[in-house]
Parts: structure tokens; C-alpha cells; sequence
């Protein structure tokens, strides 16, 4: 990707949280407005943005390889990651499936040598979603040159007895398939955490994307828990981003997962439920929860980026997701699978009336896009075509993937938080 997070990233010092204007109270951090001091106070607090800050790509001495476990994560699933993960930084990546192997066997609770090669297996690829595994889930390109797959490396482990065949996967429904460009990565199912005894709850539950509480930020669990709950394939794009992001030299930090937007401190402003239907209307001072996000400033942190993976999210969903953006000074970075994917978005915005602009002066959204010769350069298009858009960029996994963009491809030169990008 041509850039290193730089050693002087990830500073967060002279922090002041709120500013006054004519126009009310604005957050530094992110730019959310409000006539009430108190709303604002409770957009970014310090103690929120460090707790962001800690899931950052820091220096190299303390680099993240994967994500940082939320607090509320079971203590003994905790233990147990906790000290896989310290075990992996002692060695290099090609004894990076033994190391954790060897580790997973002293805490599944088996009589020795008894740990089957298909409880292994599954509990590798719950490591692998965790991001826990560095390099893996490794790339097609790679598999059969240095690396092994997961399924491999549990087949040739003799110490581990027993198949890992592939009607042994499908029979058990514990681990599944899901595509991440060019090819299909697995994941654990629900039943994997019914049946483990080291994995804990399924964080999937806790996956909402409209976060509305009735008592601070205290009482929001969903931003960390959110990755936890995601597939491989999602995780990896997003992790992927993070630490691309953070290449960028006007980014000073980036995170996996953020959340923007003021939580509701008063009890009549929301009920005491959060929102389960993605369908129904957010409240004014809604949490929302992205994907990853990237800061600038080094005397001030502000929200330069908010991104969104997307994954299972409706149409509807994800252009609320934007306008929320719209309403802070960051730039909406949108990862789509592919470049038809772009389309088929616009397209479905447009056909459920959900755009004031109509997004191409024909029918055929496909067709006019197409005919333009970059991403780029759609990117471009949209901006000027669709005034609602123009903050937005979209960008591919294939690019992310294939390393074929840097962030300062993507962004122009002079960008950072609170310059338009245009
Ligand atoms: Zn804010």
C-alpha cells in the first residue's frame, strides 16, 4: 500500500469537547450541533473517544493485530484469546496456526491428547472471525504456496485425530460460508456457541445499528461488541480498512468499530428499549454505528472518516447511515463488493424514492455508470450529480483487496476533517 502508520500518530491531547457558536454548541470532534449543551457534551466524551482510540493501529510497540475485545466480553472467552494472541506475538506467520493450536488444546476442556481435529477446526475459524490469527484468513494466491488453510492444517496435525471432511462441515452446522471477493472465507454459526465451552456468548445478538439508549454512554455496549458479532469475510474488510486508512499521513488514528451521535441523557427523550427494527424511524439523537473511523489533528481529534462495510444493511439503512455523516464535517467512505455493486445501490435508492436527485438523466442506472472509465471516476459523477452524495466516496474490496488504491488515491491532496472534499 506505499504508507506506514506514522510513529507520531494517535496523539490525543488538549482535548476540549465542546465549542460555543451562534448557532448553539457544536462538538470538536465530530461537528454535531445542538441548542443543548448537555447533548453535545455527550457526543464524544473523552472517556468514549479513548476508549475508541484504544481499539487504534498505535505505535509499533502496541500494534493491534485484529481487534481490541470489548469490555464486556466474558471473562474467561477473554482469558482464553487474550493469551493466543500473547502466545502468537512470539512467533513468526508461518507457525501461526501450530502456536494457536497447540494453545487452544490447553484450554478446551478435553483429557489430554483427546482434542479432535473437527473441534480444532472450528474453534480456528472462530479465532480466524475474531481476527485473532494473523494473515489469515489467508488470500486465494496464497493458499498452497506458503500457507496452509485452516482445514489443512487441522487434516495434516496428527497430534489432533480425526477428519476435517468437507461433509463433516456441512453435517455439522457449526462453521459457514461467506464470500469475500474472490473468494469464501468461514465463519462460526450460532450452534458453534451453543456448543463450545471456551467461546462464550454469541456477540451477533448485540449487531444493531441504531443504538438508542436512555442513559449515557455508560449504558451502550453495542459499539465494541459490534465486529464480535460479524462474519470472517466482514471483519477481515474491516480490519483491512482500519489499517489502510491509517496510512493515510493526515490520519492521525483509526478505529474499528465508532459510533457518532449524542445518546439521549433524559428519560423523555427515549424509551428505555433500544431499537430493534431497522425499519423504524431513528430518534434525533440516535447512536449510529459505523464500521471503522479515521481522525485527524494532532492538538485536536476530529472525525475525518466514518466508513461502512457493506454487508446485510438495507438500502434504507445505509442512506441514514450517510445522512448522518452529512450532518458532521468526516467523509462517507462507502466499501462496496464490486463495482456493479455501486449501481445496484444507486439504483435501489433511487427506485424506493429515496433520493431527491434522480441519480442518471436515463433508466438505465448500469448503463450510464458503466460507460465511465474508473471508479474514480464514478465516484466523480455521483458527487456532482447527486448533491446528497457529496461526501461519499465509494470504494471496492477488489481495490482494497488487491492493494490497488492508497488512501491518498482516494482523498485529495489537502484533505482532512472539516475541508470539503469536492
Ligand atoms: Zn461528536
Amino acid at each position: 500500500m506505499g504508507l506506514e502508520p506514522s510513529d507520531n500518530q494517535c496523539r490525543l491531547n488538549e482535548y476540549q469537547q465542546v465549542v460555543e457558536d451562534k448557532s448553539g454548541w457544536a462538538c470538536n470532534v465530530c461537528g454535531f450541533e445542538s441548542q443543548r449543551k448537555s447533548v453535545v457534551k455527550a457526543c464524544h466524551p473523552k472517556s468514549q473517544l479513548n476508549r475508541e482510540r484504544d481499539t487504534a493501529v498505535t505505535d509499533r510497540d502496541d500494534e493491534h493485530v485484529g481487534f481490541v475485545f470489548p469490555p464486556q466480553m466474558n471473562s474467561k472467552t477473554r482469558t482464553v484469546l487474550t493469551s493466543i494472541r500473547q502466545a502468537l506475538e512470539q512467533v513468526n506467520e508461518s507457525a501461526v496456526l501450530p502456536t494457536a493450536a497447540t494453545a487452544l488444546d490447553q484450554h478446551l476442556p478435553n483429557a489430554p491428547e483427546e482434542t479432535q481435529a473437527f473441534q480444532l477446526f472450528t474453534h480456528l475459524v472462530w479465532l480466524q472471525q475474531y481476527q485473532v490469527l494473523p494473515g489469515y484468513p489467508v488470500g486465494k494466491t496464497e493458499i498452497g504456496e506458503s500457507k496452509a488453510t485452516i482445514r489443512q492444517f487441522c487434516n495434516s496435525a496428527t497430534q489432533f485425530p480425526g477428519p476435517v471432511s468437507e461433509s463433516d462441515i456441512q453435517d455439522s452446522e457449526l462453521v459457514e460460508r461467506s464470500r469475500m471477493y474472490r473468494r469464501k472465507v468461514l465463519s462460526v454459526t450460532p450452534q458453534f456457541f451453543e456448543q463450545s465451552e471456551i467461546a462464550g456468548e454469541n456477540l451477533a445478538f448485540y449487531r444493531d445499528w441504531n443504538v438508542s439508549y436512555s442513559d449515557g454512554w455508560a449504558g451502550v455496549k453495542f459499539c465494541s461488541y459490534s465486529v464480535f458479532g460479524e462474519s470472517t469475510a466482514h471483519n477481515t474488510v474491516v480490519r483491512k480498512c482500519r489499517d489502510w486508512l491509517a496510512t493515510h499521513p493526515r490520519i492521525d488514528w483509526a478505529c474499528v468499530p465508532h459510533t457518532i451521535g449524542a445518546p439521549p441523557t433524559m428519560k423523555t427523550e427515549s424509551s428505555t428499549q433500544p431499537t430493534q427494527e431497522t425499519g423504524s424511524e431513528p430518534t434525533p439523537n440516535s447512536v449510529y454505528m459505523y464500521d471503522f473511523a479515521g481522525f485527524t489533528g494532532t492538538s485536536q481529534s476530529q472525525l475525518a472518516v466514518i466508513g461502512c462495510v457493506i454487508g446485510s444493511e438495507s438500502v434504507r439503512e445505509m442512506l441514514t447511515k450517510i445522512n448522518h455523516v452529512r450532518e458532521t464535517e468526516a467523509v462517507a467512505l462507502v466499501i462496496v463488493l464490486n463495482r456493479t455493486s455501486i449501481y445496484t445501490f444507486l439504483y435501489e435508492a433511487h427506485n424506493q424514492g429515496l433520493l431527491q436527485t434522480p441519480v442518471v438523466p436515463t433508466n438505465n442506472v448500469s448503463e450510464y455508470y458503466a460507460r465511465l472509465p474508473s471508479i474514480q471516476a464514478v465516484n466523480e459523477e455521483i458527487r456532482e450529480r447527486i448533491p446528497e452524495f457529496d461526501h461519499v466516496h465509494f470504494v471496492t474490496i477488489k481495490q482494497l483487496i488487491d492493494d490497488v488504491i492508497a488512501p491518498v488515491d482516494v482523498f485529495p491532496a489537502g484533505f482532512s476533517a472539516g475541508v470539503p472534499v469536492k
